[in-house]
């Protein structure tokens, strides 16, 4: 079976995961920090606050931004769950945009029309490796004093011409998932510029500990990164120019095989170059007989996201054409930092039988 990914940890991962443990350090201790700060400054950004997963770094950074209920937050539809959580738990509204056809990411001149006078905050995400077109986000979100939360959970390395990923908004938040560009198994990251911000965010993350021990004025979470994780962190933030070195090479092999019978992602815009997170393909047929083919054949795939304003647990009734075709007809095939060349080629020829 070829999986559909192969994480390589071939840096100083398992060096500095025997450092942590030999200083007896496994649940605090000095490579979260490290990583924070290392972290936060490639992203250009003055805080790092690691966390137990993307999604915990979701959750923090929404309540963060202490939105009252029946507020508004603009979402791209096309996106995970993990976007949504905490607002659907605080009584926030998530008010969905479409994606757009070729970059699958918000569709930005869908934007606008979304906003009303309980909106208060944007959440862009960048998709499968292309970044979303920030300017005019950063834009209306000045204009309609809107706040922005950043999703950068897969876009490690990424720049909006020449700014990172991660350096947009109020807060950026990253996910160390087993397939994302920078892996502790799980694992998250907020950055943010703003101070009191940060110590907001350091707080919800550890329960809200006050001043006073075993005190609390607020209800938070045990969102922690331990110092096992930071220690793999940092290796792998060592190795980003390789990942990434390794991502566009996958994505371009990928690009020459099957252009001619599947449509992938955007290759570049005016404002970066796709990284290929992942390959994702949009085939003619439906996603799932693909799939179901290529797993016949020994090969691994993931579908595309189930979008948002259909989830059973929402009951929305509003439809999202784009986010549904692209549910529909795509899916991404193995394209881990592990994947080799080989098994891309295996995967190639499985495709073009398989349409
Ligand atoms: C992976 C991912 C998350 C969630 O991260 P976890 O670490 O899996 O909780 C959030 N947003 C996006 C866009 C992601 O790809």
């Amino acid at each position: 079976m070829i999986p559909v990914n192969r994480p390589l940890l071939a840096g100083n991962e398992k060096k500095y995961l025997c450092a942590a443990i030999d200083a007896g350090e496994v649940g605090q201790g000095a490579f979260i920090e490290a990583f924070e700060k290392q972290f936060a400054t490639s992203v250009k950004r003055k805080y790092g606050i690691a966390v137990s997963s993307g999604t915990a770094a979701l959750d923090i950074a929404v309540k963060a931004l202490d939105i009252s209920p029946l507020m508004e937050v603009i979402v791209p539809t096309f996106t995970i769950i993990s976007c949504i959580n905490q607002m659907v738990r605080m009584g926030i509204r998530p008010v969905f945009v479409d994606a757009h056809p070729e970059t699958w990411t918000i569709d930005v001149e869908k934007i606008e029309q979304a906003i009303t006078p309980l909106t208060r905050a944007i959440m862009p995400v960048h998709i499968y490796g292309l970044p979303c077109d920030m300017d005019p986000i950063l834009k209306l979100a000045e204009h309609y004093d809107l706040k922005v939360i950043e999703d950068a959970a897969q876009a490690h390395g990424q720049t909006y011409y020449q700014n990172p990923c991660g350096s947009f908004g109020d807060l950026s938040t990253f996910s160390f998932y087993a397939n994302k560009n920078i892996t502790t198994g799980e694992g998250g990251m907020i950055v943010t510029d703003d101070a009191e911000l940060a110590s907001r965010c350091r707080t919800l993350r550890n329960l809200c500990f006050g001043a006073r021990r075993f005190v609390h004025e607020e209800i938070g979470w045990n969102y922690r990164m331990s110092n096992l994780q930071a220690a793999v962190g940092l290796a792998q933030f060592e190795q980003l120019p390789q990942t990434l070195r390794r991502k566009k090479h996958i994505g371009k092999t990928y690009r020459e095989r099957l252009d001619e019978h599947v449509q992938f992602q955007t290759h570049a815009v005016p404002h970066a170059h796709n990284h290929y997170w992942v390959v994702g393909v949009l085939c003619a047929k439906e996603a799932s007989q693909v799939a179901a083919s290529l797993a016949d054949r020994g090969i691994q795939t993931r579908p595309f996201f189930y979008p948002l304003h259909q989830q059973p647990v929402l009951e929305r009734s509003e439809t999202h054409p784009v986010s549904e075709r692209l549910y529909r007809h795509g899916l991404y095939l193995p394209s881990g930092v592990g994947t080799t060349d080989a098994e891309i080629d295996r995967v190639a020829e499985a495709v073009r039988e398989s349409l």
